[in-house]
């Protein structure tokens, strides 16, 4: 089967039921992503529910596996007023959710939390606890728990998803890579790119969606502070200018910034399409392999992958005529805890 950083989680779930490889390309967007769990897509019924079972998923992970580079912590997202009308739509996925409010109300109601004080040059937003994670911690330690049960790698690049014939079942988790192998134009390549700056002991966040067209944040991770973003579909070779401009726009965000030493820049696409494909190949039921598709995320690829590859493993449940009763998730976590902390 094919694997994503999303993907991977489905078959932690549920190993013991599936052949157990992944084929794995050159190179993931997964690696450099930001990444919050502050999702932007318009809400469904079916993203909710996602989106819920990711929040329980990264919150069992925190207090289980620290070392698997998902964090909580406070912040806040700025946005522009209309928004702020209402609490964010996916507010009870994250948690302690209030709205900012400008300096005088905030003094008339002797609030004493700061992060609910709007800056001067802020008209609204939301002051929330939510999910931090970490891609180069997350990723290696989902594949050592994969291998620990089993799991084989391969890497290589597969010319046609027929190429796969020998397994029964595809996850088809390529992301840009569907363009060819599921003849899926519709997903596009949209860059994003981001500084990496020392450090400073910052414990908050702060994104900043206010701007129409523009988007600035500031994420601590467990080494360093992780700052962006560029505008959509631009890819910027002078590095240096690039990173002054980050520095200068995220410090108006967070003053810290300003001095604390950039360590380096990351970029990739992010594959987006108009909803990503979650389903099973109708057109693949007669032949081998059978194929579920799982691409297309966007920028939301870490929001909402724990309850992809939940809806995965009920896909190949049925592909299987197996019925989905079993707790995959509570048996996953009785099983990672199996691994010793010196191994990760
Ligand atoms: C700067 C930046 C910031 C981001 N911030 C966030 C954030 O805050 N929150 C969030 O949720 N998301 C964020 N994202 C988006 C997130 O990174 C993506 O949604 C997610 O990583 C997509 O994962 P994927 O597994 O679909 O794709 P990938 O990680 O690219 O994985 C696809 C895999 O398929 C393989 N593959 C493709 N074609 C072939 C082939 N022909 N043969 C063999 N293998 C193949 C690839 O090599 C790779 O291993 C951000 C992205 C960027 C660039």
């Amino acid at each position: 089967m094919f694997s994503s950083s999303a993907e991977t989680y489905s078959s932690y779930w549920n190993e013991s039921l599936w052949s157990n490889t992944i084929v794995l390309g050159s190179s993931l967007v997964s690696d450099v992503a930001a990444a919050s769990f502050i999702p932007h897509s318009a809400p469904t019924p079916k993203l909710r529910e996602m989106l819920k079972y990711s929040s329980d998923f990264y919150g069992d992970l925190c207090r289980r596996s620290p070392e698997a580079g998902v964090v909580l912590k406070k912040g806040r997202e700025f946005v522009d007023p209309p928004r702020a009308k209402v609490l964010p739509w996916y507010s009870d996925c994250v948690f302690d959710v209030s709205p900012c409010v400008p300096a005088s109300d905030a003094l008339a109601s002797s609030t004493s939390d700061p992060l609910t004080v709007l800056p001067s040059d802020k008209q609204a937003g939301w002051r929330f606890t939510t999910f931090l994670i970490e891609p180069r911690f997350l990723i290696p330690w989902l594949r050592l728990q994969l291998e620990h049960f089993g799991v084989t790698f391969e890497k290589r690049k597969v010319t046609s998803l027929s190429d796969l014939s020998s397994f029964d079942i595809v996850v088809n988790c390529t992301g840009l890579g569907a363009r060819t192998l599921a003849n899926d134009v519709s997903v596009r390549p949209v860059s994003g790119q981001v500084l990496l700056l020392r450090f400073s002991g910052l414990n908050e966040w702060v994104r900043d969606t206010s701007t129409p067209g523009s988007i600035g944040y500031v994420y601590p991770q467990r080494n360093t502070v992780v700052v962006g973003g560029t505008k959509v579909g631009e890819v910027r070779n002078d590095v240096d200018i690039l990173s002054e401009e980050l520095k200068t726009k995220c410090s108006q965000l967070m003053p810290s910034v300003a001095a604390s030493p950039s360590v380096g820049i990351n970029g990739g696409y992010r594959p987006l399409r108009s909803t990503f494909r979650l389903e099973i190949d109708e057109s693949s039921l007669h032949q081998s392999p059978k194929v579920v598709h799982n691409y297309g995320h966007g920028g939301e690829g870490f929001c909402f992958s724990p309850g992809c590859a939940r809806e995965v493993v009920r896909l190949v449940d049925s592909l299987l005529g197996r019925q989905c009763g079993v707790d995959y998730e509570v048996q996953a976590l009785k099983r990672v805890s199996k691994i010793p902390r010196s191994k990760l």
